[in-house]
């Protein structure tokens, strides 16, 4: 059942070549105990290696089952060793870091034995070699003969038919060495041994068949199978797969032996993570801030429909810093000039906000708006009295006309954004509102246009403060032809027909709505506006300029230019014979509802040409769009300088699976004479780096996690912004598999490097 016919096997280190076994041919019986004599260095041990498929012959044949081997793949010898061989060597070889039972049954755990099985099957070895107290050691804990005994239990434990001993007793004293043969040539009873020795006494007390070597030649044998013996029985042979969790086990069990270390390397290596973490933490917290603040007072401020828009594309960014056409040269030596187009013209784009427009404004769902306003440029012929007299406001076209309420339903605009300081806004009446900034100050423009003066200026005062809007019919002195304004002003003041007006209420913009409403001035409703209207659209100026076709106040003919407020419209809206808006607000209710808003002013484009269409201006996404772009810039260049310290982590798992490899050779060797495949033996490194790996991300994600406590609170000192940094938990099991695939990258070619190990060689390392 086990033949070797004519093996030929040489080593070659450097030009030197061993000749270690010379054309040995030897026939062995199903069960028999076979002793090898021989000198040191005369082949006998790697005879053995070759009998149980731990080593290659060069030529010849071994025959197993009556089966030539000559085709043998890695695979087939590794079920081979596996299923039909026991190992025993001199040096014990267990492995240290798994207690007595798990080197026991690691043959077992290799082939895919269920663990219930293959428990029981190893306390019986041990209870046969007289070890099952000690079953839960560790194998440093045992003298040498108990060592030898556990190998024994190892090599017995999966029922092999072949048992190899290299020198078993050759670590051990006389009275030992008795015991652990009794117990060999016990086992040879069932079962072919063939063991090694270089104890001429041992070998012929106990062996059934004594053969003996010298320079790598069998020179004598005692029993040699006869012609006559034909034997046909044949070894069976199992699969073996080792399991991922096998793997896993077994490196955690060797990574326990060195705690120390492991946590070293971990701690190390997770510093990547623990950066990569705290930049995550910081931009997804600072991004959520952003939004926050975006929801809350960005969302609301009003989208801007001006006769001029700036179109602010990145195109004409571009154009601005000089860049406008990228084909040509920054400097070129060419004698020539490059036109491009006027930043002005591509930049600015005229609206021309038609009646028509102004219907679809108006057709908006009312839903989607906390406000609406339209910036009228209907004069405001406003006149006001001090101690000295009666002034012209000339500064009243600054005035800003309130935004009013659009829907019944919704709490008023103006409740929204501002705080009532005195007094009451009501929208239906012509009035004035003043507004004062966080510090209640204004500009001495807007308290003079009150008729008032001083430093600071009482609330009665202002309140007080009486002013008066002339209409057009006396305000504007015909001259045939033209027109010229009254300068009697104290008769405009005191007509009956002026319009009153007085100070509503004394305004401050809200906090948390600070970046609308921030700044100071005075504010009229929109009842005045209409009241204006009402009384001036058939005045005799309005009419004479409806009849002409130049400017009636300056006799200037009409620019007619898209951009031009001189021309006959808005002349005639300025003198209010009707209300042309020259900026209109839209302020949303909420984030959502811009998204509706500015969907529905695009939509009003689609079927318009380009000088047609209307732009309007959306500074809340100008604003967020930036601080974003910003922010992604700086986390992008945070993470990317973190990730050097991932890689050289990676490189130090790299080194270390390295050394683990070197310190485990030995292991390797032994876990492929017990029939492990090279792929197993690569899982196991794997799975080193792999709980590494996990071990480390888990700990630089704690790390972060607990970190971000003391970065918050520098930051709410700083920022008054109360928990910031806030890890996502997306972020954090990302991190944790890119880590554990970095390690498992940078374990990969010393684990590849372990498993192309020859396990003889592996074998031979101390
Ligand atoms: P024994 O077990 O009888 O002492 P071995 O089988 O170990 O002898 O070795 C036989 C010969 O082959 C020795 O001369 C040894 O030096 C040589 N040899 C064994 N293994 C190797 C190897 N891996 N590389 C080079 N020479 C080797
Ligand atoms: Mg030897």
């Amino acid at each position: 059942m086990l033949e070797l016919k004519k093996i030929n096997k040489s080593y070659k280190t450097g030009d030197f070549v061993q000749h270690a076994l010379k054309d040995v041919s030897i026939e062995f019986r199903k069960n028999e105990f076979v002793a090898i004599l021989g000198p040191s260095g005369s082949g006998k041990t790697t005879l053995l290696n070759i009998l149980g498929g731990l080593d290659r012959y060069d030529n010849g044949d071994l025959i197993i089952n009556n089966t030539s081997t000559k085709k043998f793949k890695a695979i087939d010898w590794d079920r081979y060793r596996n299923n039909c061989v026991g190992f025993i060597f001199q040096s014990y070889n267990l492995i240290p870091h798994i207690s007595v039972i798990d080197n026991t049954m690691m043959g077992m755990t290799l082939s895919g034995v269920k663990e219930k099985t293959r428990r029981k099957k190893a306390e019986e070895a041990l209870k046969k070699v007289g070890l099952l107290e000690h079953a839960h050691k560790k194998p440093n804990q045992l003298s040498g003969g108990q060592m030898q005994r556990v190998a024994i239990a190892r090599a017995l434990v999966n029922d092999p038919d072949i048992i190899l001993a290299d020198e078993p007793t050759g670590a051990l004293d006389t009275k030992t060495s008795v015991q652990i043969m009794d117990l060999i040539k016990e086992i040879s009873k069932d079962k072919l041994v063939i063991m090694v020795t270089h104890n001429p006494d041992l070998a012929k007390e106990y062996a059934s068949r004594v053969i003996e070597f010298k320079d790598g030649k069998n020179v004598s044998d005692s029993n040699p199978v006869n012609k006559e013996e034909a034997d046909h029985s044949k070894f069976k042979i199992r699969k073996t797969a080792m399991s991922f969790m096998t793997a896993l086990k077994l490196s955690f069990n060797n990574i326990k032996t060195k705690k120390g270390r492991t946590f070293l390397t971990a701690f190390a290596s997770s510093i990547g993570i623990i950066g990569i973490g705290l930049v995550l933490s910081l931009s997804n917290g600072f991004k959520i801030e952003v939004d926050k603040f975006e929801k809350n007072s960005l969302s609301q401020a009003p989208i801007i429909i001006s006769t001029q828009a700036m179109n602010m594309s990145e195109e004409n960014m571009e154009k601005m810093m000089g860049n406008s056409d990228k084909k040509l040269e920054k400097y070129t030596d060419e004698k020539k000039v490059f036109v491009q187009e006027d930043i002005k013209e591509s930049m600015m784009h005229t609206n021309i906000l038609t009646s028509d427009y102004i219907e679809y404004i108006k057709k908006l769902d009312k839903k989607y708006l906390s406000g609406v306003s339209y910036q009228s440029v209907t004069a405001l012929n406003v006149i006001n009295k001090n101690e000295n007299g009666y002034n012209l406001v000339s500064d009243s076209s600054n005035w800003i006309l309130l935004p009013t309420n659009p829907n019944e339903n919704n709490e008023g605009i103006i409740d929204n954004l501002y705080d009532v300081l005195v007094g009451e806004i009501n929208e239906d009446e012509p009035g004035l509102i003043l507004q004062v900034d966080s510090k209640n100050q204004v500009f001495k423009s807007s308290i003079k246009a009150l008729g008032l003066d001083g430093d600071d200026v009482s609330f009665d005062d202002i309140m007080n403060a009486t002013l008066k809007v002339a209409i057009n019919d006396e305000y504007y002195l015909s001259l045939g032809q033209s027109f010229i304004p009254n300068q009697d002003l104290e008769s405009l003041y005191n007509s009956e027909n002026s319009i009153t007006l007085k100070v509503q209420a004394i305004v401050r913009g809200k906090k948390e709505k600070e970046l609308m409403t921030s700044g100071s001035g005075i504010g009229y409703t929109n009842a005045l506006t209409k009241l204006i209207v009402e009384k001036n659209k058939n005045s005799k100026i309005v009419n004479a300029q409806r009849e002409l076709n130049y400017n009636i106040l300056s006799s200037q003919p009409f620019d007619n230019s898209l951009d031009s407020t001189n021309n006959k419209d808005m002349i005639l809206s300025y003198l209010g014979s009707e209300s042309i808006p020259s900026i209109i607000y839209l302020y949303p209710k909420d984030f959502e509802s811009k998204d509706s808003i500015t969907t529905y002013l695009d939509d009003y484009n689609k079927d318009k040409t380009e000088e047609n269409t209307i732009q309007y201006t959306d500074m809340a996404s100008m604003i967020s769009s930036l601080s974003g772009n910003i922010m992604d810039a700086i986390t992008i260049v945070l993470i990317a300088f973190s990730s050097i310290s991932l890689i050289v982590s990676s490189i130090m798992i790299a080194i270390i699976t390295y050394i683990s490899v070197l310190e485990r050779t030995k292991e390797i060797g032994i876990l492929r004479a017990l029939g492990a495949r090279g792929k197993d033996v690569k899982r196991v490194f794997n799975a080193e780096t792999f709980i590494i790996g996990f071990a480390s991300g888990v700990l630089g994600i704690a790390i972060a996690y607990i970190l971000t406590i003391p970065v918050n609170i520098i930051l709410e000192d700083l920022s008054g912004l109360a928990n910031v940094a806030k890890l996502n938990i997306i972020h954090a099991v990302i991190l944790v598999i890119i880590n554990i695939l970095l390690t498992l990258i940078g374990g990969a070619i010393p684990s590849r490097m372990a498993s192309k190990k020859d396990p003889v060689i592996a074998l031979r390392t101390e």
